[in-house]
């Protein structure tokens, strides 16, 4: 296990352009919690695919709004803070690396700790939009009110439509996902960190890495069926993974 904290921390130093991909497991240790972990979203519950859908938000935007809230109510409140692990992804571009982070994670936490090019392809909870006028909306505005609607006004008359999250939601198309593969493949280092790898087309990222040469490493609590693939496999909590790594990549 050693030889794999050596050999990642040798690769960060190396390595020029850095892709970094995360998922909920990186969000944990801000009190947030991941998807499949025991205590998880998920929780084997189906409803939770049929309610962030967007056949519901299509059906019944109101109804959809309200449940949407109460999933992720904690997550609208906007308190949580980015931890160790978000802030050693951005530190790397104070490096002078070249740093895309690509997330499957709505949190926003990317940015906050000061990332500067993210993809959030499952989008970003703390945003909003009319699917009329396409006018954006903050989070404090989507709090204002149980069903946020669109309050642009055209000849006095006001847009109403029912805004719908900036997420993806199930039935909807990720976004920005051939810019995530481009700048995966194009990366001298693919780091992998907190995400069990059974999101679909997300997954596909690390085998297109490895087949193009691009040297491949995971950070994760478990084991992940990409494991056997990828050069540095490291189990680890992301925050004591961090501790090691800045000691190992500033020797
Ligand atoms: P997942 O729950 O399927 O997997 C999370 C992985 O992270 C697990 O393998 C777990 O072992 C690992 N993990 C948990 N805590 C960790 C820690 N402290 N350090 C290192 N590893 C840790 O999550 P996923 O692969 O991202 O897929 C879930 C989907 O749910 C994604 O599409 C994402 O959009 C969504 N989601 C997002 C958030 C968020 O925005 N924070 C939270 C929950 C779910």
């Amino acid at each position: 296990m050693e030889n794999n904290w050596y050999t990642l921390a040798r690769e960060i130093r190396d390595a020029r352009k850095i892709t970094v991909l995360t998922g909920a497991g990186i969000s944990t240790e801000s009190g947030i919690p991941d998807f499949r972990s025991s205590g998880g979203l998920w929780s084997n519950n189906r409803s939770f695919v049929d309610i962030v859908s967007k056949d519901y938000y299509e059906e019944d935007p109101a109804a959809f709004w309200h449940a949407f809230k109460d999933i992720f109510q904690i997550k609208l409140a906007g308190q949580y803070l980015p931890n160790k692990g978000h802030h050693f992804f951005a530190d790397l571009e104070n490096m002078g690396k070249e740093v895309s982070i690509i997330t499957q994670n709505i949190d926003g936490l990317h940015e906050l700790a000061g990332s500067t090019n993210v993809f959030e392809i499952h989008g970003n909870i703390r945003q909003a939009y009319c699917p009329t006028c396409q006018q954006g909306y903050d989070l404090s505005y989507i709090n204002e009110s149980d069903v946020p609607t669109c309050s642009t006004m055209t000849r006095k008359v006001s847009c109403q439509t029912v805004l719908k999250p900036n997420v993806v939601l199930y039935g909807d198309k990720v976004h920005d996902i051939d810019q995530a593969f481009e700048a995966a493949l194009t990366s001298d280092l693919l780091i992998i960190a907190g995400t069990s790898l059974e999101v679909t087309p997300v997954n596909y990222i690390p085998l297109e890495a490895v087949k193009m040469g691009t040297k491949t490493a995971i950070i994760n609590k478990e084991k992940t069926r990409f494991d056997p693939y990828l050069d540095v496999v490291i189990h680890s909590g992301i925050g004591d993974a961090v501790d090691t790594l800045q000691r190992l990549v500033q020797a």
